[in-house]
């Protein structure tokens, strides 16, 4: 804190020791709390050219003297603060982190290695085509790898989300059907799919229309041709589904779909599940995503970049977002000239870092992908089998690349899937995801990839089972844990009503006092 400290007698050296616990510990403040003014983090050599004055420079609007809050601290305090912060971080690189639906599979290596490449990573979005030749062949070669493994007749790899590929295929439906004269109203969705699938449908300008699955987790075949009307533009469905279930009669609901001018929408968020096995555009699927954030393996989470190409058939082309990466005699270049396009989606070609690492995984693995594919699957059943006698599973089919369970044995006890999920990281796991799908009241939704070791499934399924047991022998200890990290259970009520939006020194200081290592709650009230 600001204040000079004396060293005092032992005492109280003994009580802030106590206080603070361990030096380097689990209980690092603010780094506001370091601040002590005239500290500096960089010296700068005295000026051997002639002083500007900021405000004539810049204009007095722009200039200011100082910024108010802002910590005084030194170069090695900020490094330590940050470096013990992100040991705080639960990461892939750390242990497994099967949380469903996220796809959290290790990143490899070499596609940072290159993604960090000199005249890659130091390319300029808005340099010329002679120039960037080598970033349009990747994105190129990309669009062919994708296409390959999709089935796919052309893509664009402009939307940097598996939400915003969404909506730029649902935008693309609405303007071939519109181009027919023809635009019609509403999107079916099954009640397994993501929950982006609706929100996106929304936006696109259509109704969603709910289709419920049968206890087998599928569409059911009668009833789904009594859905398809003439007002219906396409069937929006997540395959495999969120229940980790692959669709039996794909084939079959594309031609109901087509036979009546509709089209089938896939969200292949879930393409780990797929991909080297079977191909969306074999079995009549018009316009998908893949998310190369998950099943690529590129790094996602906490709001970082993403990719989530488009992938159609060819009645769709004409409507492609521009710009398109076009190839005549080894030359690539961006064609803006397309009348029909939707327009643009995105700035430059997307998120080309993330882009360069997908090119760099597909090509190690090449034909291979399979294996990944296929050890994805194995790992989630194996998890499945190991698990099925003590957690209650609502919808007993093979598992694709995740398992849902429910909680419905453990409620019995007072004990939910949350209080599981929080249990888990005493165990030295991320949580999987919990309460999603919501088919499943109180789901356990596990997704270990193919990242994961049979040692590593071996460790989380003795976790798993141990809390099981735990629920019903002491309950009390699930229900109140985490019991190992630096704050326990946050109070999410409060967090999501009275969010802290904005840094407040002073009353952030105040409240930060009474916060010890084992505080209910972290959220401060804003003023
Ligand atoms: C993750 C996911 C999405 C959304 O992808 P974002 O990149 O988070 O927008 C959509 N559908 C499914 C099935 C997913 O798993």
């Amino acid at each position: 804190m600001n204040e000079k400290h004396t060293h005092g007698d032992g005492s109280s050296a003994t009580k802030r020791i106590k206080k603070a616990g361990r030096h380097v510990s689990q209980s690092e403040g603010l780094i506001f709390e370091k601040s002590v003014a005239g500290k500096r983090g960089i010296e700068l050599p005295p000026l051997d050219v002639p002083a500007v004055d900021p405000a004539k420079a810049l204009g007095a609007e722009f200039a200011r003297a100082g910024v108010e809050g802002f910590p005084e601290v030194s170069e090695i305090e900020v490094i330590r603060h940050f470096t013990r912060l992100s040991t705080w971080n639960y990461a892939i690189d750390l242990g497994m982190y099967p949380l469903g639906s996220c796809t959290m599979k290790y990143n490899p290596r070499v596609n940072e290695f290159v993604a960090r490449l000199e005249g890659l990573a130091t390319e300029h979005p808005l340099q010329p085509d002679e120039v960037s030749q080598g970033c349009l062949r990747i994105i190129h070669d990309l669009q062919k790898c994708l296409l390959e493994i999709t089935g796919m007749d052309a893509a664009s790899l402009e939307p940097v989300a598996g939400a915003q590929g969404e909506l730029t295929g649902l935008l693309l439906i609405r303007a071939y059907l519109e181009s027919k004269g023809d635009a019609r109203k509403k999107v079916l969705i099954p009640d397994s799919a993501h929950g982006t699938n609706p929100a996106s449908v929304v936006i696109a300008g259509y109704e969603v229309q709910n289709i419920k699955s049968n206890e087998r987790g599928q569409i059911d075949i009668a009833h789904f041709r009594e859905f398809v009307t003439g007002d219906v533009a396409a069937l929006m469905i997540t395959n495999p589904s969120t229940l980790g279930v692959y669709e039996e009669n794909i084939a079959e609901i594309a031609e109901i779909l087509h036979s009546r001018g509709a089209l089938l929408y896939m969200d292949g968020a879930n393409m780990n599940a797929l991909a080297g096995v079977t191909r969306p555009g074999d079995f009549g699927v018009d316009v998908m995503h893949l998310n190369l954030h998950k099943t690529f393996s590129t790094p996602h989470g906490g709001g970082g970049p993403g990719a989530g190409p488009v992938m159609i058939k060819k009645i769709l082309e004409p409507f492609l977002p521009v710009p398109i990466v076009t190839e005549a005699n080894g030359r690539y270049a961006l064609d803006f000239n397309r009348p029909q396009s939707i327009g643009r989606v995105r700035a430059y070609c997307g998120n080309f870092g993330v882009l360069l690492r997908a090119l760099a995984y597909t090509l190690a693995y090449g034909p291979v992908i399979r294996q990944a594919t296929e050890d994805a699957v194995l790992n989630a059943n194996y998890i499945r089998k190991h698990l099925e006698d003590v957690f209650d599973l609502p919808y007993n089919l093979p598992s694709m690349h995740e398992v849902v369970f429910s909680d419905a044995r453990q409620k019995k006890h007072g004990v939910n899937t949350m209080d599981i999920a929080k249990r888990l990281i005493d165990y030295g796991f991320h949580p999987y995801t919990t309460a999603f799908p919501l088919i499943v009241p109180g789901a356990l939704m596990i997704e270990p990839t193919e990242s994961e070791s049979r040692e590593e499934c071996d460790l989380f399924i003795d976790a798993m089972r141990s809390i099981a047991a735990e629920a019903e022998t002491n309950p009390e200890l699930v229900k109140t844990a985490p019991h190992s990290t630096r704050v326990g259970r946050l109070d999410e009520v409060a967090a999501a009503r009275r969010p802290v939006l904005r840094w407040q020194p002073k009353q952030n200081l105040d409240a930060q006092k009474h916060l010890g290592p084992h505080e209910k709650t972290l959220v401060v009230p804003t003023a």
